[in-house]
């Protein structure tokens, strides 16, 4: 019996990850996938941004063809959507593309053009929340590229944790790395980067919410810039 296999019958998913943290806390992202992959095998999956592929590809040497979900919202750039199709191509993962119950087209049409402008939350809540948990309704456990010295808001990020809002077990294996950190495993591992950080963002998110940063301003700075919002939802 598998170490998930008894913690089902147990009922005790959360604890396991409430355990896992403590464990894991010192383990390199590296274990940490591969602690996920033998103890939730096909039942555990990694979200992507594609801002850059550097989770999609640890998780790819930790569990070849893991499932790679990454949320096409309709607002985009064009250099996020050519990221997703090369990751596809060149790495053994398999993309799983999800898309809003609503094109932007048909959303529009019910609630006005430019939702993002005037009740961001609504247009996240539609675009990304739901989406994502339809999506993940079959896993037990997803990894997500979070990073403790993204924002203040992300400073407590567990390396595994216990999502409360869909009751599944979230692994972010590079909480604790720093942005040098990824820029260390982009170059030797020649890993796919989105082209948007070569242009001065370094977060990428939907095209109207997302600018470049300042000098000194803080990774997450250039989402809703200007608003008090700096979450989509998906980590709340
Ligand atoms: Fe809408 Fe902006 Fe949220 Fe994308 S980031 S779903 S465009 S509000």
């Amino acid at each position: 019996m598998t170490a998930i296999q008894e913690e089902r019958t147990t009922g005790d998913l959360k604890a396991l990850a409430e355990r896992a943290g403590r464990e894991l806390e010192d383990a390199s992202a590296l274990e940490i996938l591969q602690w996920a992959a033998k103890t939730f095998g096909d039942r555990f999956c990694v979200t992507s941004s594609m801002e850059d592929a550097v989770v999609a590809h640890l998780a790819s040497r930790a569990l070849p063809g893991v499932e790679v979900v990454f949320l096409d919202t309709g607002y985009h750039f064009p250099e996020t959507i050519g990221t997703r199709d090369a990751v596809e191509a060149v790495m053994d993962v398999n993309v799983i593309t999800l898309t809003p119950r609503q094109t932007v087209a048909e959303q529009d049409a019910e609630y006005g053009p430019k939702l993002h402008d005037r009740d961001p939350d609504l247009c996240c809540a539609l675009r990304k929340v739901k989406p994502l948990e339809e999506g993940l309704k079959g896993y037990l456990a997803w990894a997500t590229g979070l990073r403790r010295d993204e924002s203040p808001t992300r400073a407590n990020t567990p390396v595994v944790g216990w999502d409360e809002k869909r009751q599944k077990v979230k692994i972010s294996p590079i909480a604790r790395w720093s942005q040098e950190d990824v820029q260390t495993y982009v170059t030797e591992h020649g890993v796919l980067t989105n082209p948007l950080l070569m242009d001065g963002y370094a977060s990428v998110g939907c095209a109207p919410c997302t600018r470049r940063v300042l000098e000194g301003e803080d990774a997450r700075a250039g989402r809703w810039a200007g608003l008090s919002k700096t979450e989509c939802g998906l980590h709340g």
